[in-house]
């Protein structure tokens, strides 16, 4: 079986389902609410295959309604993170030198588990633990997930078949080897998806993860862990060790073995952990791979042949959806004067029609922030536009944290083009808007350019194609996802790959080939088939 030199085709991504009323996909995700919410699970950690008790426990909530409990959660301590380890570096062996194709095929029966029989419970896992919309839901927790599924699997094809020429008297060859040691996976609260891909793409290539989950996330977290194991992933390939950021990195990232840090989260954790790597740079066996992609500060910048009603449409689903928990979301807008009635009568006519309340109620376009933490930084934002000169308040500004951790969409418009919520990552339903003068496009675009630390994300409306490429190059480093005509969210793995530059992270491209190369070591095999039996060459002669 293994001579067979096998490529995957290329996937069509997982088509979006409707939920709409009647449909028999919305009825089976209010089954599964219904069950979710009717029990408190009790979540172990899985190291070597084995569900682990420690009886130190923490609680998961309902952002949404947060006196409920919907699961308890076993924490590591540093015992732990070692027998995590210590399973990673023993199930490698195994793993890495199987077929790539039998790790594929673990990986593709996940996708399918996850795209059928799973489906309804990872969207109710993620609408009740994360506060994500039905539709929210399914883009992330069942399509991106399926997509880094199917599509890594054809990557890795590609990455396997690209081999060096051979001359007529040898035989050269790369193997892509895993590499050595374990990857540490840490995944943020935001997306399922991520969590999924920030271990599964590693594994795919050969590598084996110590994952530690986000303590937010963790009902999803812990069904995508059982929905590997029913897949057939073996003992010990990804270990689920949830617990303290801060125990968990610390043993983790001072291991000799520390072979790569597959990282998604904010800009000061990811700090954090490179400073850990750079201070133990002389324990480790190799130089870790980091691959850390961090926060963002997405703009829409409009041109004044734009159309207003598209740029609205932009801030409010860019800003807004998810409650702007993207590290994607529109948080900041450039507009032109000569349009600005016009956006401002849109966005804030659309604001009046937002809904929010709970997930289970699929009229809301927005539901909770994930937690109290991220809830008073918000509002910290806001009250602090509310106090200042030179921001005004157009739409929203309230939040209610008594039930659960609502805050209203919220548009700020400031004079100052560096106003704080110009600047820095709010994660939250805040959009800051400012108004330039129309003539001065280029030195708007500047402003646009060098405001924030942050290069992730980017739109310009613009029916003016010289605009749009006066645009394209004054922000060439400002955005590592560029949008024409479009919100700023919404990135497809296999058509958009994702990751921004500067402060947002390493830019290595999840959902696109270059992720996937970070997980492996090649090595390069000469064989000459005649070997030279002398040390002479011919100039040497007399
Ligand atoms: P976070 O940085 O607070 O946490 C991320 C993970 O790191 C969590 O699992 C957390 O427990 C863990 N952690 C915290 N301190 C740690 C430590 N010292 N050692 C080891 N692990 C530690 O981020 P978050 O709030 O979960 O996620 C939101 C952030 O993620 C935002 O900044 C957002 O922009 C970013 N994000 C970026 C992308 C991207 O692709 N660029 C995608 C999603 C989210």
């Amino acid at each position: 079986m293994n001579n067979i030199v096998f490529g995957f085709e290329v996937p069509a991504n997982e088509p979006v389902k409707s939920y709409a009323p009647g449909s028999e996909e919305r009825e089976a995700v209010r089954r599964e609410l219904a069950a979710l919410e009717n029990r408190v699970e009790e979540i172990p950690l899985v190291i070597g295959g084995r569900e682990v008790r420690t009886g130190r426990m923490a609680e998961a909530r309902n952002p949404c309604r947060h006196a409920q409990v919907l699961a308890r959660v076993h924490q590591a301590g540093e015992a732990e993170v070692e027998a995590a380890i210590a399973a990673a570096r023993a199930a490698k062996r195994e793993w890495e030198t199987m077929s790539w194709v039998e790790r594929a095929s673990i990986t593709l029966k996940a996708a399918d588990l996850l795209a059928t029989k799973y489906r309804a419970r990872m969207l109710a896992a993620t609408m009740l633990g994360q506060g994500k919309s039905v539709y929210q839901a399914e883009i992330d927790a069942a399509c991106e997930t399926v997509d880094y599924l199917r599509y890594n699997a054809y990557f890795a094809s590609g990455i396997y078949a690209d081999q060096p020429r051979s001359g007529f008297d040898q035989l050269n060859r790369l193997e892509y080897r895993p590499l050595e040691g374990f990857v540490f996976a840490v995944s943020p609260f935001n997306f399922t998806a991520i969590a999924s891909n920030l271990n599964m793409a590693p594994a795919l290539m050969g590598n084996t993860t110590v994952w530690k989950p986000a303590s937010t996330s963790i009902l999803s977290s812990y069904l995508l862990m059982q929905i590997y194991r029913e897949a057939g992933l073996p003992d010990g390939v990804v270990n689920f060790v949830p617990g303290s950021g801060a125990l968990v990195g610390r043993v983790a990232m001072a291991h000799r073995e520390l072979a790569g840090l597959h990282f998604t989260g904010s800009n000061r954790t990811l700090n954090q952990l490179w400073r850990a790597v750079a201070g133990n740079l002389e324990r480790y066996r190799a130089y870790p791979r980091i691959v850390g992609e961090t926060g963002g500060k997405g703009f829409v910048f409009a041109h004044r042949s734009a159309d207003p009603l598209e740029v609205a449409t932009a801030i409010v689903r860019g800003g807004f959806e998810y409650q702007g928990q993207k590290c994607s979301a529109a948080s900041r807008a450039y507009i032109p004067r000569s349009l600005w009635p016009a956006v401002e009568a849109a966005v804030v006519g659309m604001i009046g029609r937002i809904r929010m309340g709970g997930t289970g109620d699929f009229r809301n376009f927005m539901n909770a922030v994930i937690d109290e933490a991220s809830f008073d930084g918000i509002m910290g934002y806001i009250d602090r536009a509310k106090a200042s000169p030179s921001a005004r308040l157009l739409a929203g500004g309230r939040g209610d944290k008594s039930a659960g951790y609502f805050i209203e969409p919220t548009i700020i418009l400031t004079s100052d083009p560096h106003f704080e919520t110009m600047e820095e990552e709010i994660f939250g339903p805040v959009v800051t808007l400012y108004v330039y003068e129309d003539e001065d496009f280029a030195a708007a675009l500047e402003l646009c350019d060098t405001t924030s630390p942050y290069a992730l994300t980017g739109a310009v409306f613009s029916r003016d194609r010289y605009a749009f490429v006066e645009a394209c190059r004054a922000l060439r480093h400002a955005a590592g996802n560029f949008y024409l005509n479009d919100k700023p969210t919404g990135a497809m793995v296999g058509l958009q790959p994702f990751g921004g530059a500067r402060a947002s992270g390493t830019n290595d491209k999840a959902g696109g080939p270059l992720n996937l190369l970070r997980w492996v070591s090649p090595r390069t095999i000469k064989e000459t088939f005649v070997p030279a039996t002398s040390f002479e060459y011919p100039f040497m002669a007399e």
